[in-house]
Order: structure tokens, then sequence, then C-alpha cells
């Protein structure tokens, strides 16, 4: 597991506060991402405040990153350590439909793994 450090709303009224966590291991066709800069758009506000309801807390908002790659998996071949990277607003999706395929993943038929 890697030990991770964020700002998390520990419950929907609170104020952002330092807070530790654990994320899995890198595996093989991830990258992990020292993040260095996020944004904070209405949906990390809405989640955070749990105003759509079904929010988890603690949470960390800010889920559109850019940082430093510091590892990268066994199976990555684009990516390089000590590259500067950029996360949007999903990380994956099915690269088999007619959507995917075509390069427009968000449309994807199977849904795509939202960050
Ligand atoms: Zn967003
Ligand atoms: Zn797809």
């Amino acid at each position: 597991m890697l030990s991770t450090r964020g700002y998390a709303a520990m419950t929907a009224k609170a104020a952002l506060q330092s807070f530790s966590f654990e994320r899995r291991e890198v595996g093989p066709h991830d990258v992990l991402i020292t993040i260095t800069h996020c944004g904070i758009c209405h949906s990390d506000i809405h989640q955070a405040r749990d105003e759509w309801g079904g929010s988890i807390s603690p949470m960390v908002p800010g889920h559109e990153i850019v940082g430093t790659v510091t590892q990268v998996g066994s199976t990555v071949k684009t990516i390089k350590v000590g590259e500067r990277a950029g996360v949007g607003c999903f990380v994956d999706s099915c690269r088999t439909c007619p959507a995917c395929r075509e390069g427009s993943e968000q449309y994807c038929e199977a849904g795509v793994l939202l960050t």
C-alpha cells in the first residue's frame, strides 16, 4: 500500500483538514503521479458537501490533477518517470466499443471509470 496525504472533508459540513490514507500499489497499466496541482470544480464541492447525496466521507476533493510521474506499471510504454502528467475526469474505458475505437472514450458504451 502507498501512504498518501491530502486534504479531506471529514464530514459534509467540515472544513478540509490534512488527512493520511492508503492507496493500492501501482498495477501493470497504472502510472503513479506525485500531484503538484489540482482543480476544484463544482463536482468536487457538491461531492464534498454531499449535495448530490451518496457521498462517502472522509473525502479528498480535487479529481482533476497535474503532477510528475514517479512510477510506471510494467506494461506502460508511452509515459516515462519524470514526465509531467495530467488526469481529467475519467481514467479508463473499455477501449473496444465503437466510441472508444474512434477516440470518443467519453461516450464509452460500457461506461468510463470516473476520477
Ligand atoms: Zn471536475
Ligand atoms: Zn468503450
